[in-house]
């Protein structure tokens, strides 16, 4: 067959040419036989069931160590589903009442279990159908013996799946991908996300049939155009070389931008910080010469486990993270519960509408208690280094006012005990069309603003974040937004205070002259946009027009 191209949604610029591993989970494949000891069979399922438990747990303490427990999560669910009596019940059942294979049995059963949770009208229950297909592959592999599969990744490849699974994720030799290509995934996907955190192209939604593909074809992705090219023509080859060979060139020369300030031509300083979910990443905002963390998104400490995490635990995360920045300011966010980041030690109570509903600086007023150990951490910790603290979904003055009274308390408390602490500066998100509006007021409250936009977006254009069918109506130049982020910044600065911006819009480099225009003191991005941003701020030479 000749050269065939396909478009697809790109969820991470850049080139990639080599060849292409095809991951293929196809269902199909597991045969029916019919077979004479049902109660062998059982025992070679609960067998398997054993082993696949052994992987998970493998899976979870590796997932824990490298990602964070937010992201090992996944694995202790799947163990859950698993160890299932109702799950492994149907399993038997099947073996014993039609004397057929456990691998069968299995498929039928996540088959069963799959379309049940596909037809829910829950968006957060229909992905836990994906989680139980990986259950059931996971199992078959075991009784059946295996494909391919990332395992079997020993030199760079352009990886092509249907979807690609977050265990797959951990477990894949990530040195040796070159780029991912999925049938499925949206823009939020473990396959998206872990594309941005290695900087590598990633094409979703890309309408092509794996069983025309073949593992060892050579492909080019495109992730600027959002195009996959199999078994390109040599012409083809030779210009995505080219490209590639002036990316690595543009990519060593950011490297030159590490140590230079970040000021355009005509002297406009603005500060550029990385987003954090733990203490790990601190690495790559320290490679990518950050000016500070804008964002320690402090509610990974609490996802992906049954308890809270202790005062101690978690005086030792803020700590580390102000030491390792040595002196520049990090950020620490109060937990940001909630909507879709659920904490099974909160036992948040189901809602129609999540993201309107109990979430981050809400549930701390609620829970008090909860809070108050978050904030003696905080307090604690902000001793060793230049630690601030920030609270997120702020819509009113009366919620501020109640903040800084239970701060005090900590402060005083923390006195009384006679244990050191430090006053951090304290800052809030500005992330509901409420606190834009009501900025000027808010401003003299506190020492800094930070814009989400992602909420903010969500909020002002009634537009779910969460929602992957929406994807066409998401505007994130929408005037509506600009204005309100240019208002914040007229009012916080009205009170001689600064602000930043700490959603994903702060990475748009088609926006950075308009927000040094507007006056932003800072940009909060993931690590690897940081000194890219920093020489586009650079190369411009801002006139005295202002907007
Ligand atoms: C935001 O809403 O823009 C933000 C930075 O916070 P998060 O994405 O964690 O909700
Ligand atoms: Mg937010």
């Amino acid at each position: 067959m000749g050269m065939f191209c396909f478009a697809g949604k790109s969820v991470n610029e850049g080139i990639a040419l080599g060849p292409v591993l095809v991951l293929k989970k196809d269902r199909a494949e597991v045969r029916r036989r019919t077979i004479k000891d049902a109660e062998a069979e059982v025992l070679k399922f609960k067998r398997a069931v054993k082993e696949g438990m052994e992987e998970l747990r493998f899976l979870y303490d590796k997932a824990r160590k490298e990602i964070g427990q937010d992201g090992a999560s996944i694995f202790e669910g799947h163990g859950m589903i698993m160890e299932d009596v109702e799950f492994q019940g149907r399993i038997c059942d099947i073996i014993r009442r039609e004397m057929v294979n456990a691998a069968y049995a299995v498929a039928m059963t996540g088959d069963v279990y799959a379309e049940v949770f596909a037809r829910m009208e829950d968006g957060y229950m229909r992905t836990r159908g994906e989680d139980v297909k990986d259950i059931a592959g996971r199992l078959i592999r075991i009784l059946e013996g295996s494909g391919e599969n990332v395992s079997s990744i020993n030199e760079p490849v352009i990886l092509v799946a249907d979807n690609i699974s977050p265990e797959e994720t951990v477990r894949m030799e990530k040195e040796n991908i070159l780029a991912f290509v999925t049938v499925q995934g949206s823009t939020n996907s473990h396959t998206a996300i872990l594309a941005r955190m290695m900087n590598i192209p990633a094409l979703i939604g890309v309408p092509m049939k794996l069983e025309e593909i073949n593992t060892g074809m050579k492909a080019v992705v495109d992730g600027f155009e959002g195009r996959v090219i199999f078994d390109p023509t040599e012409e083809l080859c030779v210009q995505a070389q080219k490209r590639m060979d002036q990316e690595r060139k543009s990519f060593l020369l950011l490297d030159r931008m590490k140590g230079k300030e970040s000021v355009t031509g005509d002297g406009r300083r603005i500060r550029l910080c990385a987003n954090i979910r733990n203490v790990n990443d601190i690495k790559e905002a320290l490679r990518n010469d950050a000016e500070g963390i804008g964002l320690f998104r402090s509610e990974f400490l609490y996802l992906g486990r049954d308890d809270f995490p202790m005062e101690e635990e978690q005086f030792a995360a803020y700590w580390e993270a102000a030491r390792s920045m040595a002196g520049k300011e990090v950020i620490v966010r109060t937990m940001d519960i909630g909507a879709d980041k659920q904490a099974s030690c909160f036992c948040l109570e189901k809602e129609e509408n999540p993201a309107l509903g109990m979430r981050g600086i809400r549930i701390c007023l609620k829970r008090p208690d909860i809070f108050k150990t978050q904030l003696r951490a905080l307090l604690r910790a902000s001793q060793s280094g230049n630690l601030a603290v920030m609270y997120p979904m702020i819509t009113s003055v009366e919620e501020v006012l109640q903040i800084k009274k239970m701060v005090r308390d900590v402060s005083q408390e923390l006195d009384r005990e006679g244990i050191a602490h430090g006053n951090p500066k304290q800052g809030i998100m500005i992330e509901t069309p409420a606190a834009v509006m009501i900025s000027d007021e808010l401003a003299e409250l506190v020492d800094f603003f930070s814009i989400g936009t992602n909420d903010l977006t969500q909020y002002t254009l009634a537009l779910d974040r969460q929602n992957e069918k929406l994807e066409d109506f998401y505007v994130p130049h929408h005037k509506a937004i600009l204005k309100m982020i240019h208002m914040v910044v007229a009012n916080a600065h009205r009170h001689g205070k600064w602000v930043g911006i700490c959603g994903e819009l702060a990475a748009d480099l088609e926006l950075t002259e308009e927000f040094i225009r507007m006056g932003v003191d800072e940009l909060s991005v993931v690590p690897s946009m940081i000194l890219k941003i920093r020489k586009k701020v650079r190369e411009l030479d801002i006139c005295s027009c202002e907007i």
